[in-house]
Order: structure tokens, then C-alpha cells, then sequence
């Protein structure tokens, strides 16, 4: 793999020099010559495996044309999307240090240093790069508010993530629902600390942003908790796993508790069973059937008609099955209970025995507990059961 990823950098490189020295050939006929024999030198470094050679010769490379310039750009990038930021880094910022460049060469060579600073998680130095470039360009400042979003993100500095979401497009419309969530962890940190007041105001601004966002309904179910407002804090919670029921990976240990001190279990049990026929929704049958195993309310016989059919007919996770198989055992006589249905039941624990119950759904991570945001795409609700 490692063999694999290597000669990935000479291919994207050379394909991104190839496209750099058309369109420098197109315009200057008659200058390419000498430049590019000097540069295929190098591309051959990169070819024979010898990047710190491939460096060196570029690095030691005097004249900076509009050529020369993307090249450097092209090859450290390079460096960077496969994770050799120290050399990329070396690249950007010799070529930062050349005193030629155009206004335009020096605003993409800053971006592309921004880039390494961020990428090898020094987020102070990739802060004030992207600041500068902002401060010198502010009308063509979209990429690096994007970059500083994520910044303060990683640094949950979610007053400064809202200040430069400002100046991120309104064209993009997750934008959005993702100022909301900021504004969220600003109400949800508040009501940590007690601060009721300001855990309002926040929602308030959640909701200019993001008004049908499920997590305001979430917030407002601890705030009813923590006012032992408990059916106040169940109608908040139900809406939002009527919003979006993957947030029951979020919300179900907090409806059980709420309702274990209110209306009881089955207020929870009769909930779901009536949500999961009206959605037929899987991952609610699957909070079903952890609800009946974990805390056993009063059923009917409705639950055991749902799971034989689902059995039949859905296309079920493994945990459900495991889980519909221990419930029909449960409900089944002793007498009843055959030795296959038993076999079955342990070979079904041993393969999910370990197993995460939480993955992104855009980069496939896998996690033990939901998250408003993965952690490594760094993608916003995009986690769910697996
Ligand atoms: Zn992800």
C-alpha cells in the first residue's frame, strides 16, 4: 500500500505539470524550452523514488516564472495529499520567500502554506495565514473563511466559527444548519453552566439560522429536565426523533430517564411502536426491542406480529435480528425454546461481540456514541446506527 501510495505522488504531480505546461506553452511559445528540460529533470527524481533529491533540485531552482510558480504549487501539494507536510511546507514557503511573484502567485502560494500549517495541525500558524490573506483580499475570501470555519471548529471556538461563517457563501445552504449547531454548542454549554438566560438568547439565534433544526428541540428537552418539567422535556424529545430518528442514538437514554420519573417505561414503549408503524422506520424497532430487553414495560402482542413479519420481509441489521431472536426466545415457552433458535442466538453475540454501533455516513468511521459531528471528515449529521 505504502509502495502504492508513493507512486501516486509522481502521477498526480506529473498530470498537474503536464495541464500547467500546456497552458504555459499556449502562451508563451517560445520561452518553455530550456524551463521545462530543467523541470523533467526533477520529475525524473520523483519517478525514480527520490523525493528529497526531487526537493533539493527544485528548491535550488533560481528563476520563478508563471511556469516554475505552479509547478512549486502543484508539487507541494502533492507532498501534502499524501501526508509529507514537512516537505510541503519546505516547497510553499521557498517559494513564498521568491520575490517576483505576482499578487496573484503570492495569494495561492499563502493558501497552499495555510493549508500545510493546517494539515500538520499547527492551527495558530494556518489561523493567521488565512487571516492575512482575508485582511489583503476580503472579496475573494471564501476558501480561506472555509479553512478558518474548520479552525475554530477544531478549537471550539464557536463565536469566531459564526463571526467567519459571515463571509463563507450563502450559496452554500449547509451553511445554515451549521451556524444552528454552533449556536447549539453555545446553548449547550451554557446550560452546563447554569446560565438559563443565555442558553435562550443562543437558541434563539439557532433558530434564525436553522429553524426546523431537530437539536434546538433536543436543547430545549434539557432545559425542560432541568427544570423537572419532565412531560414538557418528552414532547421535545419525541419531536426530535420524529425530525430525524437517528437521533434516538442521542435522545433515548434521555426519554427513558425523563419518563421513568413522569408517565412511566410504557410511555416510551407505546411511542415507539406507534412511530414505527406509521415510518417503519428500522432503527426505531431497533430502540424498541433495546427498550423491551433493558427495561421489560407491559407489552401486548402487537411487538411479537411486527417482528415476525420484519423477519420475513426487511432487510434487518444483525443487531435487530440478534435482538428479535432473544425477545421471540423470551416470549417463547420453555418447553418451546429449540436448541437451533439458541445456537443461532450465540453464533449471531459472537459475530457482533465488539462491534462500534455508531459510522459516518460520509467516510465510513466507526464509533461508539453519536456525534453531532465526525470527528475525523469533520461532516456535520452525518453519523448513524449502524
Ligand atoms: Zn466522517
Amino acid at each position: 500500500m505504502t509502495e502504492l501510495l508513493f507512486l501516486l505522488l509522481p502521477l498526480a504531480f506529473y498530470s498537474g505539470w503536464q495541464a500547467a505546461r500546456k497552458r504555459y506553452k499556449a502562451k508563451n511559445k517560445n520561452k518553455v524550452g530550456k524551463s521545462e528540460t530543467h523541470f523533467v529533470k526533477g520529475i525524473n527524481y520523483l519517478l525514480n523514488e527520490q523525493p528529497d533529491k526531487a526537493l533539493e533540485f527544485f528548491l535550488n531552482h533560481s528563476a520563478i516564472d508563471e511556469y516554475t510558480a505552479e509547478t512549486f504549487l502543484l508539487l507541494g501539494n502533492s507532498f501534502r495529499n499524501r501526508g509529507e507536510v514537512d516537505r510541503a511546507l519546505k516547497v510553499h514557503q521557498n517559494l513564498i520567500a521568491r520575490p517576483k511573484l505576482s499578487k496573484h502567485q503570492k495569494e495561492a502560494a499563502m493558501m497552499a502554506l495555510g493549508k500545510d500549517f493546517f494539515a500538520a495541525g499547527l492551527l495558530d500558524k494556518a489561523e493567521s495565514v488565512f487571516k492575512e490573506l482575508l485582511d489583503n483580499n476580503p472579496k475573494n475570501g471564501t476558501e480561506a473563511c472555509q479553512t478558518l470555519r474548520e479552525i475554530y471548529e477544531q478549537l471550539k471556538d464557536w463565536h469566531k466559527a459564526i463571526d467567519v461563517t459571515k463571509c463563507v457563501s450563502s450559496e452554500n445552504m449547509n451553511q445554515t444548519r451549521i451556524t444552528a449547531h454552533y449556536y447549539c454548542e453555545l446553548a449547550s454549554q451554557e446550560l452546563e453552566n447554569g446560565n438559563l438566560y443565555l442558553v435562550d438568547d443562543h437558541l434563539k439565534q439557532a433558530k434564525k439560522s436553522h429553524k426546523d433544526s431537530p437539536r434546538i428541540e433536543i436543547i430545549l428537552g434539557d432545559i425542560a429536565t432541568h427544570e423537572e418539567k419532565y412531560s414538557k422535556a418528552i414532547k421535545h424529545y419525541e419531536a426530535a426523533i420524529k425530525a430525524d430518528s437517528r437521533l434516538l442514538g442521542m435522545v433515548f437514554d434521555k426519554l427513558i430517564n425523563v419518563s421513568e420519573k413522569s408517565s412511566g417505561i410504557e410511555q416510551v414503549y407505546n411511542f415507539l411502536i406507534h412511530y414505527f408503524k406509521k415510518s417503519k422506520d428500522i432503527d426505531v424497532l431497533e430502540y424498541l426491542l433495546d427498550l423491551v430487553h433493558s427495561h421489560n414495560p407491559k407489552q401486548d402482542t402487537e411487538l411479537h406480529k411486527i417482528i415476525e413479519a420484519e423477519l420475513q420481509t426487511n432487510k434487518l441489521s444483525l443487531q435487530s435480528i440478534l435482538k428479535s431472536i432473544k425477545l421471540l426466545l423470551k416470549l417463547a415457552p420453555k418447553s418451546e425454546q429449540n436448541k437451533e433458535l439458541i445456537l443461532l442466538e450465540k453464533a449471531l453475540e459472537n459475530h457482533i461481540a465488539g462491534q462500534l454501533d455508531f459510522q459516518c455516513q460520509h467516510c465510513g468511521y466507526k464509533m461508539n456514541e453519536y456525534l453531532w459531528r465526525c470527528p475525523v471528515c469533520h461532516y456535520w449529521d452525518t453519523i448513524a446506527k449502524i
